[in-house]
């Protein structure tokens, strides 16, 4: 008998690959996760300031992932935690929020993220749910790629307090050479939170990637802007990782010129973090990718992809042959900043 919390991964549609896969049975789908697995916990102290739960695993297969060890999991044999039930992790939870050194920190929610975090939706709402038992004020963070169903959304707005969400890229064409799934999904999302969960949104989250996505921010802000001008933006500075790994990281220069790009569009709260100045060399585009994207950004993407592994061009892990054994999954870079 399947416990009821589960239930929803008989037939999985958490996300918008809507695999239908039964991972109950150990059918995978784009994230090749079935149950749900933590690959670690602890005190973090980036604001909001949390316990923080990274789930393994992710929907997206993105060139600049600074967390490969767990969001390629299980395919890249990396080691993580386990399997922990929603229970004993709700227990864990509350007594390192609530410990000395917690509560030094100012640690004052549990923060979810990953990898991914909706892939494993059902888990997550059942650890709050418990935790909740015996805290009922307990607040939680959702920290999203917002590659969500409407309905996902609707059940994670249902018990955060905050979320903390990513913007890759504002056109469909960068934004699948980068993460492998279409930007619409994820920009429709957007809008929702910032136009009915106005107060739950913490920030969004923009990595700057030079030459990849740096033509990709002035939209990216005009989208933000046009919603709502007061929103909430971090720039995070790029550092060379994962399929780029040579790549060069974003510069102090370039990360001022996003600032000050969102201003000029009318936004009026933003800053930047993250180390900048890493250096690194730009790979040429490969001339195998040039037919199947017009962008000169996203044929840089592309062209990492294919190097890494990428076997389908324009990139789209939802109807590619190659969904479950994915060789952007099992690489491992030499380089990590
Ligand atoms: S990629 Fe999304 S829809 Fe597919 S199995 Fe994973 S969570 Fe479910
Ligand atoms: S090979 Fe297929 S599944 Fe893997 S990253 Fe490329 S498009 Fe996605």
């Amino acid at each position: 008998m399947v416990e009821k919390w589960l239930e929803d991964l008989e037939s999985c549609q958490l996300c918008e690959h809507r695999c239908r896969v039964n991972r109950l049975q150990g059918e995978k789908g784009v994230c090749c996760m079935t149950f749900p697995v933590v690959a670690s916990a602890c005190l973090h102290p980036a604001p909001p300031k949390s316990y923080t739960v990274f789930t393994a695993g992710c929907n997206f297969k993105c060139v600049n992932c600074q967390n490969w060890t767990i969001s390629q999991y299980p395919d890249n044999g990396q080691s993580v935690r386990g399997s922990i039930g929603p229970q004993e992790l709700a227990s864990e939870c509350l007594e390192q929020l609530h410990s000395f050194v917690g509560r030094l920190m100012g640690a004052d929610r549990l923060f979810f993220s990953g990898g991914e975090p909706t892939i494993h939706l059902p888990y997550i709402e059942e650890v709050v749910r418990n935790a909740r038992i015996s805290a009922p004020d307990t607040k939680v963070n959702f920290d999203t790629n917002g590659y969500l169903t409407e309905e996902s959304l609707e059940r994670v707005l249902r018990f955060t307090t905050s979320i903390t969400f990513d913007l890759k890229a504002f056109h469909n064409e960068v934004h699948r050479a980068i993460t492998g799934a279409d930007a619409q999904p994820v920009l429709r999302n957007a809008r929702h939170i910032a136009t009915y969960a106005r107060d739950k949104l913490w920030e969004f989250r923009i990595p700057v990637i030079p030459g990849v996505n740096e033509g990709e921010i002035e939209p990216l802000c005009q989208f933000i802007a046009d919603v709502d001008s007061s929103l909430p933006v971090c720039f995070l500075a790029f550092r060379p990782n994962f399929l780029l790994e040579e790549h060069p990281g974003a510069t102090f220069k370039l990360m001022e010129r996003c600032v000050a790009t969102g201003r000029k569009v009318g936004l009026r709260s933003m800053y930047w973090s993250g180390q900048a100045n890493i250096s690194g060399k730009v790979r040429e585009i490969d001339a195998a990718v040039e037919d199947y994207y017009q962008h000169p950004e996203a044929r840089l993407a592309a062209s990492y992809a294919l190097r890494g592994g990428c076997a389908t061009h324009p990139r789209e892990c939802k109807i590619c042959d190659f969904r479950n054994q994915c060789r952007v999954k099992r690489y491992i870079p030499h380089r990590s900043t």
